[in-house]
């Protein structure tokens, strides 16, 4: 594909390099305030609508993991990227998406139906590889429009256990935006609390939280992963439809 994204201006280039160190100092001081080591915490940058070059950039900048959410526009945009990066896929998967995306990336966060998981196994039996996937937790009740309930998880994560490509590394969840920081802490650690029950079941090392608004208090409440979006490349624009 051509790459239809305008050269970035200097000053686009120079706000994300300064946002991405707000963001590193946020996670350093949330990391201490809460007793844990940085190197516990991935910094993952969420490209959707962003341009390769900011992406490259950020890259360039010790970001060392993406985040896609559509299909259709992480091919687009994947030969524009730099080789090394690595990516994960964050977004609403559809079962017959899965064999496009299954030797392109290294961890599914969003398998939130048994039917997803027994799709990915699939795909990735006929790549010859074992993918890792983390079980999407709908943990903020009903706005959120994707994830298991937990009462639903550990029937999900024993189905899923039994499928012979995937992996479950952790849990992941989107909850509704929310305002209040105390209301941000109290539902992460409803989150964190229900990751480590889980271990009995399945040893897990990563638990996929918090974003743009909310992820210092996910990182107090032992987020392993936050993906930024709009707090590093700045607000998202979608054009207007054209068809
Ligand atoms: C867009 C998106 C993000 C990033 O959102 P921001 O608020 O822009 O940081 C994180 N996770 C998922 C699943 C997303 O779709």
């Amino acid at each position: 594909m051509e790459n239809e994204f305008a050269p970035c201006t200097a000053e686009q280039r120079e706000a994300v390099l300064e946002r991405l160190a707000v963001i590193r100092e946020t996670i350093r001081e949330a990391c201490r305030e809460s007793g844990r080591e940085e190197s516990e915490v991935t910094l993952m940058a969420v490209t959707k609508t962003v341009a390769p070059e900011l992406i490259n950039l950020a890259f360039d900048h010790g970001v060392t993991v993406l985040g896609e959410n559509r299909v259709q526009e992480f091919l687009a945009k994947r030969p524009l990227y730099r080789p090394d990066a690595e990516v994960q896929f964050i977004g609403h998967l559809q079962t017959n998406k899965v064999k496009q995306i299954a030797d392109k990336v290294t961890l599914i966060h969003s398998v939130d139906s048994v039917h997803l998981a027994e799709a990915v196994s699939k795909a990735a039996q006929q790549c010859g590889r074992i993918m890792p996937i983390l079980l999407e937790v709908n943990i903020g009740g009903e706005l959120s429009k994707s994830g298991v309930s937990p009462q639903e998880l550990p029937a999900l994560l024993e189905a899923v256990q039994n499928l012979p490509a995937v992996r479950v590394d952790g849990l992941m969840t989107i909850p509704p935006p929310m305002a209040e920081k105390s209301e941000q802490m109290r539902t992460f650690s409803e989150m964190y609390r229900l990751y480590d029950k889980m271990q009995q079941y399945a040893p897990m090392h990563t638990l996929s939280m918090g974003m743009s608004g909310d992820y210092a208090a996910a990182v107090r409440c032992g987020a392993t992963i936050v993906r930024i979006g709009s707090g590093l490349f700045g607000a998202r624009y979608y054009p207007p439809k054209t068809e």
